[in-house]
């Protein structure tokens, strides 16, 4: 046993559990510690693995007292290593991923530590689905308490327009609901907000009929034709209906991809277009799907669960990674050079540049309607930079700055805060926020929910 697992504090909160507290020194510290980033390599002096909201209470509460810092962790994807830390007390929700579907009102309730996995198996069992991330083993907490970006945002939002009500665990250690008649403001805070306000235990989410098959799948193209393909993409976005959505990664062909051996290692764009209407999908998405001269076309049909996890082995856990996201007020014709050129130059085969439209449900929602920092950008570009040896780690991280900074004559100075990146300055959280106006109404939130700042380990509101 180690010095720390006879403080006084943690062996009373152990005691207090229904689930578990993992110590340094113990078996399965190591595993427990682990985050997806490999380059978050922190020492936790306990694990608290809740298991239900009266833990969760136990942890905050003594982690208050006892002056402990506290990181929150869900599906442990933060880009910026916000769910561990050295020294303090992680609350691992990995045991809270229950998922309840409601069929006839079409809601579910989902606890807070389930991944996006889980809440689509669920809710596709009953062809519905919530707008939600891409990959099935991230975490819906985080992802949802920045905004939630996914196939099915420019038809039905984003995660937070779809979210009820939030059931959370307050700084003081109060049991909480936040919704449209429930403290309303906070509800309002925790839509775009990230994990300033408490920790959630269970989110309540407005389900959509979805599939259970959709049109999805990567139309890959050489590099040489990545440039017309692009601006194909763009023009084809400019006036297309919510229905149709659409992905554009310049990567090299991952060999976790069921694509043909021979494609990979291959450097690409991928265009991936989307539609959940079977009927209407084919013709909308058609001048996409028929452009140019493709290596290889992989679209067609899918079940939407199938979709979302079809990337899921291209960005693995204990990978060390980097990422930076912007929007993009426009994508001329220079820009779209600029993006190629970032492919011809990455220093890693296994980086991504992302691609995507916003536009459509995201962008009709007022912008005084949630925390959620910029809803009027048409593109969003995200730069995530991967690689294994931890010996490369400047390398991709200067190539990623410098690459990034030269797309800055097309982007419009907001982030999406769940794009931030490793690189947090004081200015891109305000940018996160939306501005001076938002981060203020943010700011008074936080001094009413959590004036000591307990929960500060996210991208933080200072109260
Ligand atoms: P965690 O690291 O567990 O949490 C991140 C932060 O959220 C924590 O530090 C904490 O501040 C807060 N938090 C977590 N749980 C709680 C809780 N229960 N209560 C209060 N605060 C909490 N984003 C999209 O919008 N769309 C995508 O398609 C998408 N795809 C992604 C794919 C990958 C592989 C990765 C790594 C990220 C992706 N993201 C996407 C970004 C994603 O939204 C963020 O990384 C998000 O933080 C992940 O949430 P998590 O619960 O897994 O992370």
């Amino acid at each position: 046993m180690s010095t720390t697992a006879t403080s006084p504090t943690l062996a009373s909160l152990a005691d207090q559990l229904r689930g578990e507290l993992v110590l340094p020194g113990e078996a399965n510290y190591d595993e427990a510690r682990r985050v997806w980033n490999g380059m978050f390599d922190r020492r936790p002096a306990a694990i608290a693995r809740a298991q239900g909201a009266v833990d969760v209470v136990a942890v905050v509460d003594n982690a208050r007292e006892a002056g402990l810092e506290l990181a929150v962790r869900g599906g442990g994807h933060s880009s910026a290593g916000y769910s561990t830390v050295d020294g303090g007390i992680v609350l691992d929700l990995s045991r809270m991923r229950g998922v309840r579907v409601d069929p006839g009102a079409q809601v579910a309730h989902a606890q807070a530590g389930a991944l996006w996995g889980d809440v689509d198996r669920e809710t596709q069992a009953h062809g519905l689905a919530v707008p939600g991330g891409q990959i099935s083993h991230t975490g819906i907490a985080g992802l949802t308490l920045g905004g939630g970006i996914g196939w099915l945002s420019r038809k039905h939002g984003l995660t937070i327009d779809n979210v009820l009500s939030v059931d959370l665990v307050t700084a003081d250690g109060r049991l909480v609901r936040a919704s449209a008649t429930e403290h309303p403001d906070l509800f309002w805070g925790l839509r775009g907000g990230s994990g300033n306000f408490g920790v959630v235990v269970s989110f309540e989410y407005r389900l959509h009929e979805v599939g259970p098959l959709v049109l999805g799948g990567p139309i890959l193209y050489g590099l040489d034709d990545a440039a017309a393909a692009l601006r194909n993409a763009r023009d084809v976005m400019a006036d297309a209906p919510d229905d149709v959505s659409l992905w554009l990664v310049l990567t090299h062909v991952s060999s976790a991809l069921p694509v043909p051996e021979e494609l990979h290692g291959t450097p690409v764009l991928a265009v991936v277009p989307f539609c959940t209407d079977l009927e209407r999908g084919p013709d909308l998405l058609e001048p996409l799907t028929s452009f140019g001269s493709p290596l290889g076309s992989f679209h067609g049909p899918i079940p939407y669960a199938v979709l979302q996890s079809a990337l899921d082995g291209v960005d693995p856990h204990g990978h060390r990674y980097w990422e930076r996201g912007d929007y993009l007020a426009e994508l001329p014709d220079d820009a779209i050079d600029a993006l190629v050129d970032g492919a011809r130059t990455v220093s890693s085969p296994r980086s991504e540049i992302l691609l995507f439209p916003m536009g459509g449900a995201v962008a009709r929602v007022p912008s005084e309607a949630t925390a959620f920092g910029d809803r009027s950008a048409p593109w969003a570009v995200w730069i995530a930079s991967q690689w294994t040896d931890p010996a490369e780690d400047d390398l991709h991280r200067d190539w990623t700055r410098g690459f990034s900074a030269t797309l800055a004559p097309w982007t419009t100075g907001g982030v999406y805060v769940n794009a931030i990146g490793g690189d947090v300055t004081e200015g891109r959280k305000a940018a996160a926020y939306g501005g001076p106006a938002k981060l203020e109404q943010l700011r008074e939130l936080k001094r009413e929910w959590d004036p000591e700042n307990l929960f500060h380990l996210n991208h933080n509101v200072a109260p």
